[in-house]
């Protein structure tokens, strides 16, 4: 298969640097100076780093090109193979970087979703691949979602177009996949990137390398800029890549620390997305509101709520110990945690006979609520009172019968400084097969889709066996008391213990 350039680079000779044709004797051909520690321009090859590389990936040096991250050689890529108006197919949500040098360099972009599996949609890419598209984007693992994409889609790919596939495997050695550096010699279409700013741990020094048919390497030698990886970068990168062990170590230690953090993140109650990389993708209602205050106290972590389907979704990158137990400690601040309370036979008697408290003759507060719930406001707690009442508006229980007392214990809970965020009422009967009654979660779905709740130390007390499964139902651990018992107070002492 010939490897289709961008027209405007068919006749381009490429600018013929000093560096490239000698670098050593007595340099007079490229206008430095004799003088100063770094006065000569760097290999304009990279060769030493190309080695390196070729050793550490049983790859040819011919095969391997050296950008100044890999982020330089997504812009090459453009650059290479897109002329004005040509295309570049991004399946989204993935690093912003594709679609921002895709329009720095006038290529249009097309986006096409992932599968709500995040794989590659092969039927919706197929589609419109004849539709002047020249790249594919595709990163695997990808970011910010952390999953790897399947191998058998990638390849079936590569195999059916002629558009140049790119594999963007920044994170790759996280991942529990191999990389598909090995297909190179079989797709002279696909390109695979790696990087050194992530497990390598050198982002600092801006070193990405490209890995791709002779063919493919070639073009990008002849339109980078002439020295485009300094001496600083080619040494530096030289010497870390001498020490994969240290690397792998490290990879180790990260992903240690991934699902220890997962764990604790799971426990809080987030829904995480599956991550074979460095970092944990989460929501969490509020997102922004979360990053915001993070950052204040902190913590600097990336909300991408605006990416399409990832609504309230942050990501953490896995630092240090200390640094990952620092943001768990800040995230915690950030969260509620809720008492959620069941109202009849648990703040007030339920008569065990009408079921119904619709009098201020039928109207008490339990012994221990008072001092119970005190407790829980005063180590942090917020109260939401969820009851199911039957039939409220019916003629066996008018509304201002359920009123005149419900507010009564309003105001009296009141007075001790017990005020409820939200108290939530169902008004139906059971046969009216509402989505509000309890066990359903209709009543407080809003309420938890709202706030950010800390699931872990969120509990529900109640009385009945259905308000322990209303209490599964939302995450929370049910405590469950005897129906008119003086219990809350001893519930509450054991949480805030
Ligand atoms: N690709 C992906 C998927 C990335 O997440 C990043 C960095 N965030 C890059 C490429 C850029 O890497 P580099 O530092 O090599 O430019």
């Amino acid at each position: 298969m010939k490897i289709a350039i961008s027209k405007k680079l068919v006749n381009l000779k490429p600018y013929g640097c000093a560096r490239a044709l000698a670098n050593e004797g007595v340099l007079m051909d490229a206008n430095e100076s004799p003088f100063g520690k770094f006065n000569r321009y760097p290999d304009p090859f990279s060769l030493e780093v190309r080695r390196a590389l070729s050793e550490f990936l049983n790859s040819g040096v011919e095969n391997i090109f050296v950008g100044n991250g890999s982020d330089e050689i997504i812009d090459l890529l453009i650059k290479a193979f897109c002329d004005y108006g040509d295309k570049v197919l991004i399946p989204k949500p993935t690093y912003g970087m594709y679609e921002v040098a895709a329009v720095i360099n006038g290529a249009k972009t097309k986006f096409i979703e992932l599968k709500s599996n995040f794989q590659l949609d092969l039927e919706g890419i197929f589609r419109t691949l004849n539709d002047g598209v020249k790249i594919i984007f595709l990163c695997s693992p990808n970011n910010p979602l952390g999953n790897c994409l399947n191998d058998k889609d990638i390849l079936e790919l590569c195999g059916r177009t002629k558009a140049i596939v790119v594999v963007d495997e920044a994170y790759i050695e996280f991942a529990s996949k191999k990389s598909l550096v090995g297909a190179v010699g079989k797709y002279p279409n696909l390109v695979i990137l790696r990087t050194l700013s992530k497990a390598w741990g050198a982002a600092g020094i801006r070193v990405g390398y490209a890995v791709a048919s002779k063919e493919l390497i070639e073009i990008l030698f002849r339109i980078k800029s002439p020295y485009n990886v300094s001496v600083l970068n080619q040494e530096a990168a030289i010497k870390i890549l001498k020490n994969p062990k240290n690397m792998m170590k490290n990879v180790k230690s990260i992903l240690r620390e991934k699902r220890r953090i997962t764990g604790i993140l799971e426990k809080l109650g987030m829904a995480i997305f599956p991550s074979e990389t460095n970092f944990i993708l989460f929501n969490v209602p509020k997102s922004v509101v979360i990053q915001n205050k993070l950052q204040e106290n902190g913590v600097v972590v990336r909300d991408r709520s605006k990416e399409p389907g990832l609504k309230n979704a942050l990501r953490i990158t896995i630092g240090k110990r200390s640094e990952n137990d620092f943001f768990l400690v800040e995230l915690e601040k950030c969260l509620k945690k809720v008492a959620f309370i069941d109202r009849d036979g648990v703040i007030l008697f339920e008569p065990q006979d009408t079921f119904k408290i619709d009098s201020l003759m039928a109207y008490r507060i339990l012994p221990g609520v008072v001092e119970g719930l005190k407790l829980l406001l005063m180590a942090g707690y917020n109260l939401v009172m969820v009851s199911n009442q039957n039939g409220i508006g019916t003629e066996n229980f008018p509304t201002e019968d359920f009123l005149i007392p419900h507010e009564k214990m309003i105001t009296d809970l009141a007075k001790e400084g017990i005020k409820f965020e939200k108290i939530f009422v169902c008004p139906h009967m059971p046969d009216d097969k509402c989505k509000c009654r309890k066990p359903k979660i209709g009543l407080v779905k809003k309420y938890l889709e709202e706030n950010p709740i800390n699931y872990g130390k969120s509990f529900m007390a109640v009385d009945r066996e259905t308000d322990m499964e209303f209490a599964k139902n939302i995450g929370v651990k049910g405590y469950k008391a005897r129906c008119n018992a003086d219990y809350l107070l001893k519930i509450a002492k054991k949480i805030t213990r």
